[in-house]
């Protein structure tokens, strides 16, 4: 049987590696060969893709989107790009957004490049709500004009105008996916759901912005993966997918939810300023998708987050490690969230 050769970037972080192991696990389709290329920044796991080691399917390159030598040689021997790698946490783009372009644009140009050149099949770009801006009522569609507040936002939006770019230009089949906030295992504890339960898990204090009334749409990493491989083997070139979740929740109610979760309460959660430029609310419309790719989220979210803090609970000593490896990282910058 000939194998669909899937190169994932940023496979060893949250998402990318739910991917990776979702493919090349039992349920995944058996004529698919994944290649990972990851940077290992501190958002990296290398726990993350333990599952997948063994799989003759599998191989794990180290290495920089932006090195166009180690992508153009791994480009010529792929037939398909997941492009999951991303710098990806708002807080640390308002500190310093010269990684956020360095690896969000130029690293997504030099895929886009590369693929090109070497007459790849399918390329699935995967992106945000947050480019649409802040909405106070209603859905985004696809169509809607981007309107992205936060650094990091912005070289997202950027990414997704180049990646269209190229369709539009040399007529190269980019797909591009804007999902809401993901929640599920393995995520770095860096983001609100994470960060949280860590923290509270341990009898910390959490913080919670401002009012807490800024509104997100969750989508487990379930869902999101099968909207993924619906877009890579369904959808059309040069199409944009909306993946939502169907969970709205104020940080507010979020934070009640962390807070019983973990035997909490309130006493635990510090009220401090709110993030510059905090958009108040995401939503996507997603009919699209359905109506198209017969995309559904099934993940009931009160099970979903509490399988979420289950595994936090169970796997203590990886995120605690995860987060002794890049305490130099964070240090100084411990009110991050999402
Ligand atoms: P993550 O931060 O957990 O992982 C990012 C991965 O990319 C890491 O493994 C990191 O090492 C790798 N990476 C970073 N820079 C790289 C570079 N220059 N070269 C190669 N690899 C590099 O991110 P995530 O939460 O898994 O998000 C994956 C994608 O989904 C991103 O594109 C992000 O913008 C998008 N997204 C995420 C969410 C969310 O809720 N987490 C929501 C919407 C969209």
């Amino acid at each position: 049987m000939s194998q669909t050769r899937i190169l994932v970037t940023g496979g060893a972080g949250f998402i990318g590696s739910h991917y990776v192991r979702t493919l090349l696990g039992p349920q995944g389709p058996d004529d698919v060969s994944v290649t990972v290329l990851d940077a290992f920044t501190y958002a990296a796991n290398p726990a993350n893709l333990d599952p997948v080691a063994d799989s003759p399917r599998y191989r794990l390159v180290v290495g920089d989107i932006c090195d166009t030598g180690t992508v153009d040689a791994l480009m010529a021997e792929h037939d398909e790009v997941v492009h999951f790698a991303a710098e990806s946490h708002v807080d640390r783009s308002l500190a310093s957004a010269t990684e956020f372009v360095r690896t969000n644009v130029l690293g997504t140009q030099t895929l886009l490049d590369a693929a090109l050149r070497h007459g790849v099949r399918t390329f699935v770009h995967v992106s945000t709500d947050e480019v649409y801006g802040s909405i106070p009522d209603g859905s985004c569609a696809e169509d809607q004009p981007l309107s992205p507040n936060s650094p990091y936002a912005a070289s997202k939006a950027a990414s997704d105008v180049i990646a269209l770019a190229y369709h539009r230009s040399h007529q190269l089949d980019v797909r591009v996916t804007r999902c809401s906030n993901n929640y599920g295992h393995h995520q770095f504890p860096e983001k609100i759901i994470p960060l949280f339960v860590t923290r509270l898990l341990r009898g910390g204090r959490v913080p919670l912005y401002g009012d807490g009334l800024h509104v997100r749409d969750w989508l487990h990493i379930d869902d999101h993966v099968r909207g993924i491989e619906l877009v890579r083997t369904r959808g059309r070139a040069g199409e944009v997918y909306n993946i939502g979740g169907g969970t709205e929740l104020t940080n507010r109610q979020l934070t009640e939810l962390l807070l019983e979760a973990c035997g909490a309460n309130w006493d635990s959660v510090d009220h401090v300023t709110d993030r510059k430029g905090h958009d108040r609310r995401y939503s996507v419309d997603w009919r699209k998708a359905h109506v198209e790719l017969g995309y559904k989220p099934q993940k009931d979210f009160t099970e979903g987050l509490a399988e979420t803090v289950a595994w936090y609970r169970a796997h203590q000593e990886v995120w605690e490690q995860a987060a002794r490896r890049t305490a130099a990282a964070v240090a100084g910058r411990g009110d991050l969230t999402c």
